[in-house]
Parts: C-alpha cells; sequence; structure tokens
C-alpha cells in the first residue's frame, strides 16, 4: 500500500459548483472539472486525491434518501482505497445528508467530511476555496499511529467542524451557516485546526456495516398555539404513515386539551412511533417536567432527547428501515448511537 494519504473527493453538486444561468440569471450546477479548474492548491497538496462527480450535479433541495443510498454505496465501494472521503453537498439539505450518512455508515472509522459554500467557487469573494481545502486537510489528518483523528460524518463550513448528526443550517446568507447547539465544535480551523479531541468520535471497531434500507413513511407535526382538530386529526390519519416526529414547544411541551391527547393517543395504539422533539435549537425534552409534557409521556409519546430535526428525521428513516420490531425503534430512538443525542 502507498505511504500517501488519500482522498475521495464526492462532488454531488450545490453552490460550489453553480455558474450564473447567461439566459435566466438563475444558479445553476456546472460540471466538476471547471471545478477543479478553479482550485489549482489542491495540486498542492502531498496527498492522492481523487475525485468522482454525479453524473448530474444537483441542487441540494433536491436530496432523496435513494441519494443517500447512491452516496453510501461509494463510500463502501472505495472504503478500503481511501483514508478519507469529502463530500461536495449543497448547504440547504447537508445536515440531512451528514445525520442520514452517519447512521447507514456503521462502524465507521474513517473520515466523511461534507462541505459546500454559500457563494459559487467562480465568484472572486467565494468561501468555497477554504472550504473545500479545509475539509480536505481534516479528513486526511491522522494521528502518528495512522488512525484517522476525525473517523465520523461531520460539516466543515467557515472554519468550524461540527459533528454532522447535531448539525443545522441556521443561516442562508452568511458564510456561517452552520451550528451544532447541543454539541460542542470538533474542530476550529486558525492559523492551525485546533481538533477538539474528547468530543470527537471513537473509531468504529467492527467492519463498516452500510444500512441501505430507508423507510420515509414519516409525518410530521408541528405545533402551534391555535392548531386545529381538523389538521391535527388529518396529519395523524395519513394512510400509512409508521411514525410522526412531534415539533413541541420548550421542553417538549404540548396544549393539554382533550381532543389532541386522545388523537395522540389513538394514533399510537394504531401501532404508529410519536417522537417528541423541541422547536427550540437549543435545549432538550424532557417529558414530565411541566404538566404540559406528562400527559406526552403517559401515552406513550418517545422523547427525542435533544436530537435535532435532521438528526431525528433520518434516524426515523433509518430504524423503520431495519426489519426491527416497534419496542425495539422506541428503544432505540432513546439510545445514543452515532453520537446524535445525549441520553
Ligand atoms: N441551493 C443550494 C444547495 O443547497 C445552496 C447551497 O449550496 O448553499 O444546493
Amino acid at each position: 500500500m502507498s505511504s500517501k494519504t488519500s482522498i475521495l473527493l464526492i462532488y454531488t453538486g450545490g453552490t460550489i459548483g453553480m455558474m450564473q444561468d447567461a439566459a435566466t440569471g438563475h444558479l445553476k450546477p456546472f460540471n466538476f472539472e471547471s471545478l477543479t479548474e478553479q482550485i489549482p492548491e489542491l495540486k498542492k497538496f502531498n496527498i492522492k486525491l481523487s475525485s468522482v462527480s454525479f453524473e448530474h450535479p444537483i441542487d441540494s433541495s433536491n436530496m432523496h434518501p435513494r441519494i443517500w443510498v447512491k452516496l453510501a454505496e461509494m463510500i463502501e465501494k472505495n472504503y478500503a482505497k481511501y483514508d478519507g472521503f469529502v463530500i461536495l453537498h449543497g448547504s440547504d439539505t447537508m445536515a440531512f445528508t451528514a445525520s442520514a450518512l452517519s447512521f447507514m455508515l456503521e462502524n465507521l472509522a474513517k473520515p466523511v467530511i461534507l462541505t459546500g459554500s454559500q457563494l459559487p467557487i467562480g465568484i472572486i469573494r467565494t468561501d468555497g476555496k477554504e472550504n473545500l481545502i479545509t475539509a480536505i486537510e481534516i479528513a486526511s489528518a491522522k494521528y502518528k499511529n495512522g488512525k484517522s483523528l476525525v473517523p465520523e460524518v461531520a460539516v466543515y463550513f467557515e472554519y468550524e467542524l461540527h459533528r454532522g448528526n447535531r448539525t443545522l443550517k441556521y443561516n442562508s446568507k452568511h458564510f456561517d451557516a452552520f451550528k451544532s447547539p447541543n454539541y460542542p465544535r470538533l474542530a476550529e480551523a486558525g492559523v492551525d485546526i485546533k481538533y477538539n479531541f474528547n468530543e470527537i468520535q471513537k473509531p468504529g471497531k467492527g467492519k463498516l456495516i452500510v444500512h441501505k434500507k430507508l423507510d420515509n413513511d414519516i409525518a410530521v407535526l408541528k405545533l402551534f398555539p391555535g392548531i386545529s382538530k381538523k389538521i391535527t386529526e388529518s396529519i395523524l390519519n395519513t394512510k400509512g404513515i409508521k411514525a410522526v416526529l412531534l415539533e413541541t414547544f420548550g421542553a417538549g411541551n404540548a396544549c393539554t386539551d382533550e381532543w389532541f391527547t386522545e388523537l395522540l393517543a389513538k394514533t399510537i395504539k394504531r401501532g404508529v412511533i410519536i417522537l417528541n422533539i423541541t422547536q427550540c435549537l437549543e435545549g432538550r425534552v424532557i417529558q414530565g417536567m411541566y404538566e404540559t409534557s406528562s400527559h406526552l409521556k403517559k401515552i406513550g409519546v418517545i422523547s427525542g432527547a435533544d436530537m435535532t430535526y435532521e438528526a431525528a428525521i433520518t434516524k426515523l428513516m433509518f430504524l423503520l428501515g431495519q426489519n426491527f420490531s416497534s419496542q425495539k425503534i422506541k428503544s432505540l430512538l432513546q439510545k445514543n448511537l452515532r453520537g446524535e443525542l445525549s441520553e
């Protein structure tokens, strides 16, 4: 085996590689070769850098679980050959992809770093160059014994490295677009890259297992004061749903109207899993802390603790995709599988 560190760059699309369409003025993805031409610095790395591109790069708003499977398969196919992976991805749904991949790639022992940009790489003030160059540097960073420094799925954006399944896009116009409000940064890039070693996941011990079955029969019920029975009923009674993500107030609270509790209880009796996460970006669900959440606990709503919306959705897709009993799914939802929640 060559001693040179090898990194596979996977280009999926996103602003980083977009150009303005002369006719419409819209930003559209363009081909990957043009992207590498824009960053001659890439040739200066003392690593073996290979790249593969989606045949049709996408704006990440068109991301789909079937594309996550494709990405996971690309990593699986190249896992033995490379020391790390950098995924160039649109920022809009990057946190979903990072969360999904974290669940799909069990026993991961190599870095999978997602990055992108707010301005296309061809624009002088682009944030894409720094993001890409540092993401590659992080993906290639190793201990003296050859083990990766960041053996997990992470998002690198504007000098910060975050755990993928703790990340959310919180700003659509600043370069500093991502946060992981409930988990410390994994690293910060300045003159040096400062790693937060205590917070980085340990590498997986067994062989990499790639989970490719995801089930998206999930509904989301985001509460607001005055939500009607009619709307709540129609969401909960959606044909074929297996889980409902309930977005509640504060520490996991909801109204205590009898109709509301009864509707939820009936849905759970039908075998649908209801997972409670908070609408607050920071903090956690503590069912039973207030009277306005103890009714949820009583009827069997599952607490999503401090999971992000992105992590909760993709964890549900992942667990529903396995052939697990409802009991097992409920129990795993409350367990920390990939660093996505604090138990
Ligand atoms: N709409 C773009 C995307 O997510 C935005 C970006 O890349 O930042 O693909």
